[in-house]
């Protein structure tokens, strides 16, 4: 077995639920795609292709900011810088920072984390507890009620059929859209300082790191308080700045939560409990393609913008490969799943997966409750 299928099947700080490991599926596909991956220079020009994306996140977020801290453009151009910087935090978000931080970028873990720190610089939340909360919590634990912290959104939400029913979650394909809106500012101001005192995300482990990686989780923050409020605070009014500081975030905010959401809070996905698992251990590469659901695989300007994550059956089986090998390996995966009778789900378009998500919240807000509620 593979050191990162051992990793990912038995991470640190948790020990309570567990996959089956290997087996054949995860074995051959691994050896087509590798195989695939060794002719020509394909690795090497997906590597190329990842690299480029960086210039251009952080070029329109520098132009961006400079221009609305030393120009101070009239309302039309404010107006395009504000949406250059939301374009910034949402490619360094799916194009440079998720990729380093699962160790897509480099060989070396150290030049990785490095990158990743761009989370805290420019993005204002700790790249330390994103490595817990998304790389093991989320990426082993996928839609298992109780260790998957993304599906844990009680009391506003229920996502997942094993969470108990509330009154008001009937409503909640209406009024979460604005609760995705808060995603990010939440994480900025509350998620990393919650989390390190509680010291777990999910049933992960989580404690405030020690030498380099504390005094870059601190200098992190500063750094990013100074140029997203202090800075702008000196050239304009602190409405107009909130406001900015407001916008962009909550712009950022729902398109990221629905990125994430759209892969597996939908009808199409599995969902389990850790009671479920402990009773029937599944295969953990099947388990990721059955809780998984890929979205406009023929959009390449969205592929492109998302950081391949409208790819993420293909994400959460090779996390540590670029993103825009994505598209690339896909056929194959498809082609094993099929193979090996694992039920792999692709949404042709945008339309349909907005669609699904809704009906997956409308049914489980309604699902549990009283005869005379569910009826309406
Ligand atoms: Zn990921």
């Amino acid at each position: 077995m593979a050191p990162a299928e051992q990793e990912m099947a038995r991470p640190e700080g948790t020990g309570k639920v567990s996959f089956k490991t290997g087996g054949a599926f995860l074995r051959e596909l691994r050896a087509e795609v590798e195989e695939h991956l060794a002719v020509g220079h394909v690795r090497v020009r997906g590597s190329i292709a990842l690299y480029a994306k960086a210039p251009v996140a952080f070029g329109v977020t520098a132009l961006s900011w400079a221009a609305l801290m030393f120009l101070r453009p009239g309302l039309i151009g404010t107006a395009f810088c504000i949406a250059g910087l939301a374009v910034g935090a949402t490619l360094i978000a799916f194009c440079v920072m998720h990729d380093a931080n699962h160790g897509a970028y480099f060989k070396r873990r150290g030049n990785n984390h490095l990158v990743g720190w761009t989370s805290d610089l420019m993005l204002g939340f700790s790249s330390y507890a994103w490595r817990v909360k998304h790389n093991v919590a989320h990426h082993t634990y996928t839609n298992v009620d109780g260790y998957d912290a993304d599906i844990e959104q009680a009391p506003f939400a229920r996502l997942a059929p094993a969470q108990p029913a509330r009154p008001w979650y009937r409503f909640q394909h209406l009024y979460i859209w604005p609760l995705y809106s808060l995603m990010a500012i939440r994480w900025q101001l509350l998620g990393d300082v919650q989390s390190f005192r509680q010291g777990s995300i999910g049933k992960s482990a989580l404690r405030f790191p020690s030498g380099w990686p504390g005094v870059g989780l601190v200098v992190g923050k500063v750094f990013f308080v100074c140029w997203a409020i202090v800075i702008p605070l000196l050239v304009y009014p602190w409405w107009a700045v909130a406001a900015t500081y407001l916008g962009i975030s909550m712009l950022t905010s729902v398109v990221m939560a629905t990125t994430f959401q759209l892969a597996h809070c939908v009808e199409e996905a599995s969902f389990t409990s850790a009671a479920d698992l402990e009773d029937d251990a599944s295969v953990w590469a099947v388990h990721q393609v059955e809780t998984t659901v890929d979205f406009c695989p023929r959009n390449k300007l969205l592929t492109w913008g998302l950081g391949g994550l409208n790819f993420q059956i293909e994400h959460h089986l090779f996390p540590r490969l670029p993103h825009t090998l994505y598209p690339v390996i896909a056929p194959i995966v498809k082609r094993n799943c099929a193979r090996h009778g694992v039920r792999y789900t692709t949404q042709p378009s945008l339309w349909v997966a907005l669609r699904s998500h809704f009906r997956h919240l409308r049914e489980l807000g309604r699902a549990g409750l009283r005869a005379e509620l569910e009826m309406g």
